[in-house]
Formats: C-alpha cells, structure tokens, sequence
C-alpha cells in the first residue's frame, strides 16, 4: 500500500514566501494523480516536499502509513522524473537507467540486464548504447522513466512530464503514460499548469492556487461542478462564463436585462440575492431573435477552433462566450442571443470568495 498523505503541510522558503499553507491531500494507493494550478501556486513545493528534496516547515508527510516527514529521499521509496528528465549526458542510456542500481551497489550484470529489461519495455532496445544527446525529446523521456521504474519504487513523482515536447509527441507521450500508469498500477503524482492534460490523464486533479487546495474531484467532478469561480476558470478549454446577476422572487437569474433559467437550489435564495451565473461556452447556443432567457448583445470576435467556433458577444450582461458548430453562420458585427442550457447553470456566490451555492 502506497497512499501518500500530506496533512497540515506548510512550506516557508526564505524571504517570507509561504509557498503551501496548511495543505491537506490523500492520494490513494495507486491512483494517477494531478497537482493543476498557475505557476507559482506550490505543485513543484509539494512533489518535492514529498521527495524529501524539501523539508516541510510544519506538517507531515506520510507514505504507506508510515511517517516519512524526517527521511531523507534515498529512504522514502520514491522515484522523482524531472522536467527536464536530468539525464547524464556522458552516459548511455543503459548507464542512466541502471544508475539508481548502481548506488544501491547491485551487481554490473544484473543491473546491466534490469536496465535493459526496464529501457525494453519502454521501447527503447534500439538505444541503449546511445547517449542522451542522440535521442528525441520523446526518447529521453522514457528513459527518464526507465531510470524511475529501475527501482520498482512505491511511488512516481512527475513534475510537469511532457512539458519538453512537441504539440505532436504530448499526444502520443500522454497516452503512453496512461497506459504504463495502468500496467504498473503504482501511485503516480505529477505537476502540470495544462489543464486538458490533467483533465486527460489523472484519476483526480486537486487544483491549488496560492499554496492551498481549491477542489480536488474527478477530471467529470471538477469540469461539471468547479467548487468556485476560480476553479471554474482554470478548468476547460475554454473558460466558464461568469456573469454578475441577481436573483428574482420566481427563482431565476437577472443578468443584465435577460431573466436567466436557473438550478433548482436558486428557489431557496431569497430575491435580489446577488449570484455570478455560471455556463459554459459549450452549453450556450446562439437562437433566432430575443428571447427572455437569453443574453442578447454584439458578435465582437469569432474564433476557429477547427470543429467549432468560439463566438464572443458584448451586451448589458457583460461578456459571453458561446461554442457553437463550425458550420454555423455568425459574422462579428452583428447582434446575436445566446441562451444557456438550463440544467448546465451553476451558481456561486459573489460574497463568499465564489463558492459554489
Ligand atoms: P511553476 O508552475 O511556475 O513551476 P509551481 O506551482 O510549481 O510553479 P513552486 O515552484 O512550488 O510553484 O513555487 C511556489 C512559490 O514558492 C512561488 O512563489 C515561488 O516563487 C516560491 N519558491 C519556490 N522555490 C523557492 C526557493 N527555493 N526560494 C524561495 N522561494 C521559492
């Protein structure tokens, strides 16, 4: 059993940055695992505190149920990929895979054959006698991955794993992570700022801004209910329509001058209770003529996405952004209505740092 549980983690660099303030997470025994957030909110601080390469200013680190707050790495069972892969450059890629053997003084013959094993699986047989310098960007990361997977750890730790490749190769890297997570079944924690990635890859996501957890959910969870504004504009392809609104006595939503369908939980809030109303791009779709329950306004910009476009309208509900068919007539210039699909609305509050209602 591998859990890794972070409680009341907080990390002070010096110079007064509080890089993680009393973080709480549990990451199940061989879960895929996604730290998601803008830069400089903590995921690097937290796999590394996890490595051991930090020491936590408060709080502790457990793996296995054991406490590994005061372990130095070589004794926590973990293995740490890099963004940079941080290969040997002198070596050969048998030689950077059987490294981590060798500093645990196992025989040249065996860790030679597990190098080779390990670096074959990963489909690399056809290079182990070159150097990283002769290998793509694609190669040298599994051989950063072999390296991790010589020592059988308990734990991978990524930080930011296809950040070094091409639009192309992170496709098919990403993949080939997935499965290999799934074969090995070891619990796998890695950092990314992209969220289709995390959204692609993990089991869960926990999205950190500022040193601390602002939801961790399912990559369905956390795209169909972000727990607040902020989660709810850095999950998607696209962000989340935020639109500042009110509630009527009948239980919708006054944006602007729409009167807008709203969730159910809107009847319990009294009228006039200030809401920011949230839809996003996809579940906006553009109708003929006004309507009550839809924002009308100016086509401002239209954007190709290749199978869609992303329309942007201007109106007295503020900015809303619709994702609609690619073979749908929208000019910029002119006036159009977007209308949300009801049971996609969710609502959160203004007053209480955009939590959802
Ligand atoms: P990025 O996506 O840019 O890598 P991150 O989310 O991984 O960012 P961290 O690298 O964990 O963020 O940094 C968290 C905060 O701690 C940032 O404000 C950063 O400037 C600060 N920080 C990180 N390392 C140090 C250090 N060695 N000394 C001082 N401050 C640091």
């Amino acid at each position: 059993m591998a859990a890794i549980e972070l409680t009341g983690l907080t990390k002070d660099y010096p110079g007064g940055v509080r890089a993680l303030d009393s973080l709480e997470l549990t990451i199940a025994d061989g879960e895929f695992f996604a730290l998601l957030g803008p830069s400089g909110c903590g995921k690097t601080t937290i796999l590394r505190t996890v490595a051991g390469l930090e020491q936590a200013t408060a709080g502790t680190v457990a793996i296995g149920g054991a406490d590994v707050t005061r372990l130095p790495p070589g004794r926590r069972d973990v293995a740490m990929v890099f963004q940079d892969y941080a290969l040997f450059p002198h070596m050969t890629v048998t030689d950077n895979v059987a490294y981590p053997l060798r500093i645990r003084r196992v025989p040249t013959a065996e860790r030679r054959a597990k190098a080779a094993e390990t670096a074959g699986q990963l489909g690399l047989t056809k290079q182990l006698d070159r150097r990283p310098g002769q290998l793509s960007g694609g190669q040298q990361q599994r051989v950063a991955l072999a390296r991790a997977m010589a020592c059988h750890p308990k734990v991978f730790l990524f930080d930011e794993p296809l950040s070094n490749l091409d639009a192309r190769m992170r496709l098919e890297a990403r993949t080939f992570l997935k499965r290999l997570q799934r074969e090995l079944a070891v619990t796998t924690v890695f950092v990314t700022h992209d969220q289709a990635e995390a959204l692609a890859l993990a089991d869960r996501i926990a999205v950190l801004s500022d040193g601390r957890v602002r939801q961790v959910g399912t990559p369905t969870e956390v795209y169909r209910r972000p727990a607040n504004t902020f989660v709810a504009s850095f999950i998607g392809s696209t962000p989340m329509n935020l639109l500042a609104g009110t509630v009527t006595a009948d239980g919708h939503v006054q944006v602007g001058d729409a009167r807008l369908p709203a969730p159910a939980a809107a009847v319990f809030l009294p009228g006039g209770t200030p809401v920011v109303y949230g839809i996003r791009p996809e579940y906006v779709r553009l109708v003929a003529g006004p309507a009550a329950d839809a924002v009308s306004g100016e086509i401002t910009v239209v954007e190709n996405l290749g199978s869609s476009q992303l329309v942007t309208l201007e109106g007295p509900a503020g900015t809303v952004q619709a994702v609609i068919p690619e073979d749908t007539d929208a000019r910029p210039g002119t006036t159009a209505h977007a209308s949300p699909r009801p049971d996609r609305v969710l609502l959160y509050d203004p007053d209480d740092d955009g939590t959802l209602l």
